[in-house]
C-alpha cells in the first residue's frame, strides 16, 4: 500500500458521511452517557471495514456499498502490524472512525523486543504502543481529520485490554477462554487468591478477632436465572454455620432481609438486608442515627433485637414505583421486578439482547420522576436504591459497632463479595486500615478487593479453612 492509496481511502470516507447525513461539519460532543452530534443524541449505523482484508482499488466500491446499505459511519481499526513493519516506522496513516478498539495486530519485531510482555502493564510493551500511538494520532491531526478540527473522525479509541478492566469483563471474555486465562493470572498478580495467601493471612490475624461479612448471590450461591432459585448448598451452609461458630458473622445482600435469612436459615449469624439498609443486631449503636432509626424487635427465637433502618419513610413510594416498573416489566418478556423491601431488583438476565436498552431506558424515565432514589447496575439487573448516604461499607462499619468490635486495632474485618456494591465494603475495609476485601471472581475486573476467591466453590473451601484454623487454634490453647 503507498501513501496516495491511504488518502484515497481518506477521501472515500469522507465521501460516505458526506452525501450519507448532515454529519458533515458538525460538532460531536459526549454527555457521560452518548456522543452528541450538533447537540442532539441520535443512533448511528455503522460498519466495519478492515481494509487489509482488500485492495485499494476495491475501497471505492466497498464504501459506496457501504453508504447504499444506509451506513452512517465507518469504523475500522487501525493494524499496527501493517503499518510499524519495523520499530519507529510509520510511512503512513489510516484514520478510525468509530467502535472497537484502534489498535490491532501486534508487529513481529515486537515479539523479539527485550522484556516484553504483550497487553500487561509491561513498560515496553506501552512504550511500543504509546509510540506508535501517538505517531498515528499526530498525523490524524496534522490532516485535520478530528471532528474537532473540522473533520470527519468522530471518535478514536485505544484498546481496552487489562490495561483498562471494567467490571463488566465477564461479558467481554466470555468468548475467548484462553484470554480469559491469561488475563485472570496477571489479575491474580495483584489481587491474590485468598486461599493461596492463606498462610499470609493466618500469620496476620493470628491473636486478632477477626469478624466474617459475607454478601448472598454469587458468594454463597450461584449466579441463576431465577432469582428465587439461588439456594446455597447444604455443603455451604454447614461451612457458613462453622464460620458463625468460631467469628461473629453477618451476612448483607441485596436481597430484603427476610428472604435472605430464607435462603441461608441460620440462627447464628446477623443478617443485613436491601444493602445493608435493614440490619438486626442484639443491641442499639450509640453512634448512627441516634436511636432514630432503630427499633426493638422480637426475633424467630424470643431474643431481644434491635432493627437498625435509615429508609423506612421510602417504604410507600417504593411500592408505588414497584407498581410502575412491574408493568413495564410485565411487557418485556423475561423482565422481573424483585421487591427487597427497601430497593427494587429489576431483572434482565433472561430478556433477549435487543430488549435490554428498551427495558433500561422505561426504568430510567420512569425513575426520573423520583430524584431521591438512585439506580445503579449490577450483574444483568438494575438496583433501585433511596438515593441517601448508606452502603454495604456503611452496614459494616455499623455491624462492627453494634457488635462491639468498632474501636479495637484488634479486630480484622473481612469480607468477601462478588458485586459492585461490595466495593463499598472493600473501601470502608481499606479506609479501617486492617481486614480482607476479598471479591469473588470468575474474570479480571476492577476492584478495591486485596484478595479475590474464584467462585463460590472457592469460597466455601476458604470458609471451611479458616474455621479449622481457628477449631485449631482454639485446641492448641486447651493442651
Ligand atoms: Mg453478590
Amino acid at each position: 500500500m503507498e501513501t496516495h492509496s491511504v488518502s484515497k481511502l481518506l477521501i472515500l470516507l469522507l465521501m460516505v458521511l458526506y452525501h450519507g447525513s448532515e454529519l458533515t461539519q458538525c460538532s460531536v460532543t459526549y454527555d457521560k452517557k452518548a456522543i452528541l452530534i450538533n447537540g442532539q443524541r441520535r443512533i448511528l449505523i455503522s460498519g466495519s471495514i478492515h481494509y487489509p482484508r482488500s485492495t485499494p482499488e476495491m475501497w471505492e466500491d466497498l464504501i459506496q456499498k457501504a453508504k447504499d446499505g444506509g451506513l452512517d459511519v465507518i469504523d475500522t481499526y487501525v493494524f499496527w502490524n501493517v503499518h510499524e513493519p519495523s520499530p519507529g516506522n510509520v510511512p503512513f496513516l489510516i484514520c478510525t472512525i468509530l467502535r472497537g478498539g484502534m489498535i490491532w495486530g501486534f508487529p513481529v519485531w515486537l515479539k523479539y523486543a527485550p522484556s516484553m510482555s504483550f497487553r500487561t502493564d509491561n513498560e515496553p510493551f506501552k512504550t511500543a504502543m504509546q509510540g506508535f500511538t501517538q505517531k498515528i494520532v499526530q498525523m490524524m491531526k496534522n490532516e485535520r481529520l478530528f471532528a474537532s478540527q473540522g473533520g470527519l473522525i468522530i471518535l478514536s479509541q485505544l484498546p481496552s485490554g487489562p490495561l483498562n478492566m471494567e467490571s463488566n469483563s465477564e461479558e467481554r471474555f466470555h468468548d475467548n477462554e484462553d484470554v480469559i486465562d491469561d488475563f485472570y493470572d496477571l489479575w491474580l498478580k495483584n489481587h491474590p487468591s485468598a486461599l493461596s495467601s492463606f498462610e499470609e493471612i493466618k500469620s496476620v490475624a493470628h491473636e486478632k478477632q477477626m469478624v466474617v461479612f459475607l454478601d448472598y448471590d454469587g458468594t454463597l450461591s450461584p449466579i441463576v436465572n431465577n432469582p428465587d432459585q439461588a439456594f446455597m448448598s447444604t455443603e455451604m451452609r454447614s461451612a457458613v454455620r462453622e464460620i458463625g461458630e468460631h467469628f461473629p458473622t453477618a451476612i448483607i445482600s441485596g436481597r430484603s432481609r427476610d428472604k435472605v435469612f430464607q435462603f441461608v436459615r441460620l440462627n447464628n449469624i446477623y443478617y443485613a438486608g436491601s444493602h445493608g439498609m435493614d440490619i438486626s443486631t442484639p443491641t442499639v449503636s450509640l453512634n448512627y442515627g441516634n436511636h432514630e432509626y432503630q427499633t426493638r424487635t422480637i426475633d424467630e427465637k424470643g431474643n431481644d433485637m434491635v432493627n437498625f433502618c435509615p429508609v423506612r419513610d421510602f417504604l410507600p413510594r417504593i411500592q408505588t414505583i414497584k407498581d410502575k416498573l412491574e408493568k413495564i416489566a410485565k411487557d418485556i418478556k423475561g423482565a422481573s421486578v424483585e421487591d427487597n423491601k427497601f430497593c427494587l431488583t429489576v431483572h434482565y438476565r433472561c430478556v433477549n439482547e435487543e430488549n435490554v436498552d428498551k427495558l433500561k431506558e422505561m426504568v430510567e424515565s420512569t425513575m426520573e420522576f423520583y430524584d431521591d432514589f438512585r439506580i445503579s447496575e449490577g450483574k444483568k439487573v438494575m438496583e433501585i436504591h433511596p438515593s441517601i448516604n448508606w452502603d454495604k461499607g456503611c452496614a459494616l462499619q455499623y455491624l462492627l459497632d453494634t457488635l462491639g468490635f468498632e474501636d479495637s486495632s484488634n479486630v480484622l474485618p473481612i469480607y468477601i463479595g462478588d458485586d459492585k456494591t461490595d466495593e463499598d465494603a472493600f473501601k470502608m475495609i481499606k479506609s479501617i486500615g486492617r481486614g480482607f476485601p476479598v471479591a469473588v471472581s470468575t474474570t479480571p475486573k476492577e476492584t478495591e478487593a486485596l484478595y479475590s476467591l474464584r467462585d463460590p466453590t472457592e469460597v466455601m473451601s476458604f470458609l471451611i479453612l479458616l474455621a479449622k484454623w481457628k477449631m485449631g487454634c482454639a485446641l492448641s490453647k486447651l493442651v
